[in-house]
């Protein structure tokens, strides 16, 4: 009898355990300004936005999202193979929380990303799943849900240089077909929304207008260094970033911008005077 096929699938076993995910081309890297949750179900510019950078891409292996909308204390990633769907919010129709986004989770990949980050030590998480930071915005990009994804937290206790070093060590996974998504909001200040204006897009408070011009020139320019420092460039920025979380994603996404590759803005609009939907990608030129 021959032993071929057994050790053929030991083989195969041992490769799934220690390299998941091929060699590819650099994935890209987004920044995703995802705004309100009712954009899940909206048909609207942002959306159609969404929708045409991800044509734009390879389909990646895997995507790994850093979302606002999951804060900790340390740093997680999701490790479940079947990854809920959180309807993280309140006051919305309820056809909104009827939406489910059926993506995979990936345990390899979760490993893979704790065995690769030295900074800190990354806790595997069965509980969370896939907020609306992530799936509000994903099922645009991806609408058959046929591209795994985990999320990786926002350590809360951790300053944003930390944020920021911390993600240059997930530059690595670009290589191996993961496409890595920060969701956030650059401006984001929900206490000064003016609701009567949000039919216009466009609209921006001075302040937000001013804090969002600094942050663009920032990002086009690969001036990271007083996007890093936010918390010292002045009221604007201030009123803009009342707490971080929303603006940290797009820290991870700057740092993992390489030699030779270019950032680009799209949905690079205003949203109730006091919200900016800017997105951003990272790609080669
Ligand atoms: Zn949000």
């Amino acid at each position: 009898m021959s032993l071929l096929p057994f050790a053929g699938l030991q083989l195969k076993e041992l490769g799934k355990m220690t390299a998941p995910f091929s060699n590819t081309e650099k994935m890209p890297v987004l920044f995703l300004g995802h705004g309100s949750p009712i954009n899940a179900i909206e048909e609207n510019e942002f959306v159609t936005g969404f929708r045409t950078v991800g044509k734009q891409i390879t389909k990646p292996n895997a995507i790994l999202c850093i979302s606002a909308h999951w804060e900790t204390r340390g740093t997680f990633v999701t490790s479940m193979e079947k990854p809920r769907t959180i309807h993280d919010f309140g006051g919305f129709p309820k056809l909104l929380y009827d939406v489910e986004y059926p993506a995979s989770g990936s345990p390899d990949l979760a490993k893979q990303t704790k065995e690769l980050v030295t900074k800190t030590i990354i806790g595997l998480d069965d509980k969370w799943g896939l907020d609306h930071g992530a799936w509000s915005v994903i099922k645009h990009l991806y609408p058959e849900a046929d591209v795994p994804v985990i999320q990786l937290s926002l350590d809360r206790y951790q300053t944003p240089q930390y944020h920021y070093e911390l993600a240059k060590e997930l530059a690595v996974l670009r290589e191996k077909g993961i496409l890595i998504i920060g969701s956030g909001n650059m401006v984001h200040n929900l206490g000064m929304v003016a609701w009567d204006k949000l039919n216009q897009p466009g609209y921006a408070f001075e302040w937000a207008a001013v804090a969002s011009e600094k942050m663009k020139q920032g990002i086009l320019n690969d001036d990271h260094q007083p996007l890093i420092d936010y918390n010292k460039q002045g009221k604007e920025f201030a009123i803009s970033i009342p707490t971080p979380e929303h603006y940290l994603p797009l820290l991870y996404v700057l740092a993992l911008k390489g030699k030779g590759e270019k950032a680009s803005l799209f949905n690079d609009k205003a949203l109730g005077g006091s919200l900016t939907m800017t997105s951003v990608k990272i790609d080669k030129i």
